[in-house]
């Protein structure tokens, strides 16, 4: 069995993002030479997540106004941040839209379904953070 670990970094502008990671993800595959197997991908921060769905503008927006409702951005809103943090909501963010994705190899390639793509979403960002790529197989 063969495996491939590879780290993707962000670091971006805005304090939220959704970021398509599709790219990088099958750059990883690439080098990994794997053929058949699986492909791991995570945040490796709890104020951010890694997801699949469509790569459509509308519907990324329609999530941001959804975790908004959810979870508000709000310094006095929650008891995560009475401990000097404001980054409450981005937590829940996180755990809403998830923390990792595992997608099939198959015949050298990410078996997705019809329209789905890798997303990274950062909730808490302008700062350095890391997602993990782990692919085994053969
Ligand atoms: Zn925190």
């Amino acid at each position: 069995m063969k495996t491939y670990t590879g780290y993707l970094t962000f670091n971006t502008a805005k304090k939220q993002e959704f970021i398509n990671i599709t790219d990088q993800v099958e750059e990883a595959l690439r080098k990994s030479t794997i053929r058949e197997g699986l492909c791991l991908v995570n945040a490796m921060h709890i104020t951010s997540s890694v997801f699949i769905n469509d790569d459509e503008s509308g519907l990324h927006k329609d999530f941001s106004v959804w975790l908004e409702k959810l979870a508000p951005f709000g310094k006095d809103k929650y008891q995560h941040n009475l401990t000097g943090e404001d980054n409450a909501d981005a937590h829940l963010k996180r755990t809403i839209m998830g923390r990792e994705v595992v997608v099939a190899v198959t015949n050298g390639k990410l078996d997705f379904g019809p329209w789905e793509q890798i997303f990274y979403g950062e909730f808490d960002g302008q700062r350095r953070k890391r997602v993990l790529v782990k692919i085994i197989g053969e």
